[in-house]
């Protein structure tokens, strides 16, 4: 009955309380809004929360597949395990930090910002930012996506009530 009850007024806070929470720790949930939302969206969230963290995942462990050798390049397998560290240190680290993640269509200009890259040649690092950023939108976006999707069955359930 409360979820009843709830679901008469919740439309229009419900999409911002719900983004914001996918953006905290579901270990220290921000109670009010867990509260409002009822059981059975937080577990919606849960879930939610479990795909982006895959979704990141995947793609701060995605360095040595956005490597490209350059055809002219003398020492490959060097670049590739240099351009395998930095994109660890300086991509990976951000889109899995912990408080403040970066968002996962920064990774083509997180890539393409890099101003030195030791023990990578210059045209493997050209060639591979290159991949990067060739690479289809829907890679990066797929957050928004997963996101968009559960907002939506939610609404639906909700819609189910009235
Ligand atoms: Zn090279």
């Amino acid at each position: 009955m409360l979820e009843l009850a709830q679901s008469y007024s919740v439309d229009k806070w419900m999409e911002p309380a719900f983004r914001s929470l996918v953006k905290h720790h579901l270990s220290n949930p921000d109670t009010t809004n867990t509260m409002r939302l009822g059981l059975c969206r937080f577990a919606g969230l849960a879930k939610l929360r479990e795909l982006i963290l895959n979704t990141r995942l995947s793609l701060a462990f995605s360095g040595k597949q956005f490597f490209a050798k350059s055809m002219l390049c003398h020492d490959s397998n060097q670049c590739r395990r240099s351009w395998e560290t930095i994109y660890w240190i300086r991509v990976s680290s951000k889109i899995l930090h912990p408080d403040k993640p970066a968002p996962l269509e920064d990774i083509p200009s997180l890539v393409a910002s890099w101003t030195d890259y030791p023990g990578i040649c210059h045209l493997c690092y050209e060639a591979s930012t290159q991949k990067v950023s060739s690479l289809p939108e829907a890679t990066f976006v797929e957050e928004e996506r997963l996101t968009r999707i559960t907002v939506d069955k939610i609404m639906e359930m909700q819609k189910a009530f009235l």
